[in-house]
């Protein structure tokens, strides 16, 4: 009971009305005084301030009628009206209008007062200008509401997660409209029920980030629409701090579907053929590496690759044209469809070519003429060279390119992908060395890759690598080979052969070599260089001993040469006017095979050749099939009998019985038999004793150089 003493103590009964006053008159908020009747007894400066209207103006006028604006709230005025009628106390914001007719805020706080236990005297009201607050709460609204407009019509979808529960507590439109999930089945969770798996590495970047407090993104992921479908997306994401500490995450998904596909598209035509619509290169590359995945991960599992190149697709490209080696290809690849399509039905019971390609079947073009073709399971060389058969028998059928019948065949190189298969391109380069054997061995062969090729290869590399400087550097050099009267025992002729001694390899067989260089082109000059060196050496040998020297001299000739007819005439034309021999000193060699690969052109160039004066020798007679009709056929001089075939002689009667028989059939013709490796005296006397005219071989003198064979010649006639 002492401080309402005390404050009777300190306020007495002149300071309390004075105090009221000077802060009623004073004080900064407006304040007024009415009666009953809601008529201005007074007001204060702050009033007249706001208001606009001085003291004088007010009094008598009652608020509402001096304040009121067309905008204020008419349910709040009827709320004040009732209580003031009631007698009672009402606080409430109304929106005024000033003097000078500005719009402002003011809080009215608004009481009856007069005596206890009588009617009220008046209302006392004292009001704050709420105009600054308003018009802030009315730009914060503003903010608010564009903001929910941009989080409602952002074509971005939107989240905000409580980072506490994990789950979305917002989330937009948009997000619905990507993803096709309702806004309930949002944020009750549903939608991330199903997360696939590329997007699980986006989440943990995703949360390491809010975990951190740092922006997320832009990372591009996938998510599951309701329906099922995955949705190409780039999300990023920030997190935020509520005044409470919780963590917020905010996720963006933009659909970036239409650009994925776009990309996608645009991706696969790059990694697609345009000829043939098959995967190029670029795709076959990236298939081995995943199906070496594959290989690594799943014990026992293997595959094979097939690289296929067209046999003679050259001369089909260069005498049909463009055009139909352009279709000849497109048809190739249909049939190679064909030829997988038989082998996954019989492999894995599979009947589409789509469904093929899903168990990992590729087929690719993989450049010019040469084809790929990856075979999932094939890990035996049974199983792929079953394929290759597979592939063969596709390609038998002719294809009808501009009207014409075209038959075609592929060599095949075949590369096995097992566990310790290190890489993708190993398989590719592995194929392409067994298809280079393919091709060595033949047309429409087939060769499995190993590691002995490999070397092989890298020595033809080398070999052809050497050759292109080989004749500037002096490397290259002839040796003769004696070719002895059988009758007599009486050198009379030598073949001339060329050897070749590499820098780094030796000695190089010419068998090894003359391949290489017929395959690059370059025998054409080496064969020029021998024809040149044989000639000279005719004349040198002649000029020195022309009683005894060889009477001919016997010069190979490479298929390649014999392809461009009239180069050669002129060649060998000119070899002999340089060097003074007579063409009848002269005998040309070929063989078989040489003749096969264009009968005609090689009898006109026979025919011609000899019409010069030169002698043609068959050689290697015996190992071709068609032999004896090609003897028939074309006018040879001579006809060497290969040495396979001197060689089983004294051991194989059957053998002899061939060989008498072919050397009676080449005297009859008017032609002259040689045999080449002779090796010993069994074998002198076997072919005497069958009228063979000539021999060549060791038996008689190995292949040496021009000293040592004008040597020889010189010693057997000076005897
Ligand atoms: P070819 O024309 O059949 O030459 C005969 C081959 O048999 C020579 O091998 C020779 O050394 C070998 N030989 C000779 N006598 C015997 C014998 O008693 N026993 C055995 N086992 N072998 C014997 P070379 O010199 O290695 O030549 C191999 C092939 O290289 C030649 O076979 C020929 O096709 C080719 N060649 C050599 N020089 C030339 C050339 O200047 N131009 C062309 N286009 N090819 C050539
Ligand atoms: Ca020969
Ligand atoms: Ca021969």
């Amino acid at each position: 009971m002492n401080a309402p003493l005390a404050h009777q103590h300190l306020l007495d009964s002149v300071t309390l009305p004075s105090a009221w006053r000077a802060l009623a008159e004073r004080c900064a908020q407006p304040a007024l005084v009415t009666d009953t009747t809601r008529r201005i007894t007074w007001a204060n400066a702050a009033f007249s301030e706001v208001t606009g209207y001085s003291l004088e103006e007010a009094l008598g006028r009652s608020p509402g009628e001096l304040l009121q604006c067309e905008q204020t709230d008419p349910t709040t005025i009827q709320r004040v009206r009732d209580a003031l009628n009631r007698g009672q106390s009402i606080r409430c914001q109304l929106l005024n209008r000033s003097r000078q007719g500005r719009l402002y805020w003011l809080d009215m706080d608004i009481h009856p007062f007069g005596l206890a236990g009588e009617a009220p005297r008046g209302f006392v009201a004292l009001a704050m200008d709420m105009t600054a607050q308003h018009e802030l709460q009315e730009r914060e609204a503003a903010h608010a509401r564009r903001l929910k407009a941009l989080f409602d019509l952002s074509p971005l979808g939107l989240a905000l997660f409580d980072m506490e529960t994990k789950r979305p507590i917002e989330c937009n439109a948009a997000l619905s409209r990507i993803n096709g999930f309702s806004r309930a089945d949002i944020l009750s969770g549903e939608a991330m029920r199903h997360v696939p798996d590329a997007h699980l590495p986006v989440r943990e970047v995703w949360m390491a980030s809010v975990r951190l407090g740092e922006p997320f993104g832009p990372l591009e992921s996938v998510i599951l629409h309701r329906d099922g479908h995955r949705v190409d997306v780039s999300m990023s994401g920030a997190s935020t701090q509520e005044p409470g500490g919780r963590r917020m995450a905010w996720l963006m998904v933009q659909d970036i579907s239409k650009r994925k596909t776009t990309e996608r598209l645009l991706a696969e035509s790059a990694r697609r053929d345009t000829l043939t619509g098959l995967p190029n290169r670029n795709r076959l590359d990236d298939h081995l590496e995943h199906m070496l995945a594959r290989t690594h991960a799943e014990a026992g599992w293997g595959f094979a690759v097939l690289l296929m190149d067209v046999d003679r697709f050259k001369v089909i490209n260069e005498s049909l044209g463009h055009d139909a080696g352009d279709s000849l290809l497109v048809s190739l690849a249909e049939r190679l469809k064909q030829a997988v399509m038989v082998s996954a039905r019989l492999v894995s019971g599979i009947d589409s070519l789509a469904a093929a390609e899903q168990e990992g079947w590729l087929i690719a073009r993989f450049g010019g003429d040469e084809f790929a073709i990856v075979a999932p399971g094939l890990s035996t060389q049974l199983a792929a060279a079953s394929f290759a058969e597979v592939v063969n028998g596709q390609l038998q059928p002719s294809h009808r390119i501009s009207g014409l019948e075209i038959q075609t065949t592929v060599s095949i190189g075949i590369a096995l992908a097992h566990a310790g298969t290190a890489a993708a391109v190993n398989l590719v380069r592995d194929a392409d060395t067994a298809m280079y054997e393919a091709k060595r061995l033949g047309r429409r062969q087939y060769a499995f890759f190993d590691e002995r090729m490999r070397s092989r290869i890298s020595r033809a590399l080398h070999i052809e690598e050497g050759l292109r400087h080989a004749h500037i550097r002096g490397q290259l050099r002839l040796v003769f080979q004696p070719i002895v009267d059988l009758e007599t025992g009486l050198p009379t002729a030598a073949e001339s052969l060329l050897r070749w001694t590499h820098p780094t390899l030796g000695q190089v067989p010419p068998d090894e070599f003359i391949a290489v260089a017929e395959e690059t082109g370059q025998i054409v000059e080496l064969g020029r260089w021998a024809l040149f060196e044989s000639c000279a050496a005719w004349t040198r040998m002649h000029r020195e001993a022309p009683e005894v020297a060889p009477q001919r001299i016997s010069v190979n000739l490479s298929r390649i040469q014999m392809d461009d007819g009239l180069r050669l005439l002129a060649t060998v034309r000119a070899a002999l006017t340089d060097t003074r021999m007579p063409p009848k000193a002269l005998q040309l060699e070929i063989t078989e095979r040489e003749v096969m690969s264009d009968p005609d052109g090689a009898r006109q160039l026979i025919d011609t050749l000899r019409r010069m004066g030169v002698r043609i020798a068959m050689d290697d007679f015996g190992t071709g099939s068609s032999s004896l009709a090609c003897l028939r056929e074309y006018a040879f001089d001579t006809v060497k009998i290969d040495k396979s075939f001197v060689k089983d002689l004294c051991r194989d009667a059957h053998v002899m019985a061939v060989a008498h028989a072919t050397v009676s059939v080449i005297e009859n013709l008017g032609m002259i038999s040689v045999a080449e490796g002779v090796e010993d005296d069994g074998e002198v006397a076997a072919l005497q004793g069958m009228g063979c005219r000539y021999g060549q071989g060791w038996r008689f003198g190995r292949p040496m150089d021009e000293a040592a064979l004008l040597a020889m010649f010189k010693a057997a006639y000076q005897r």
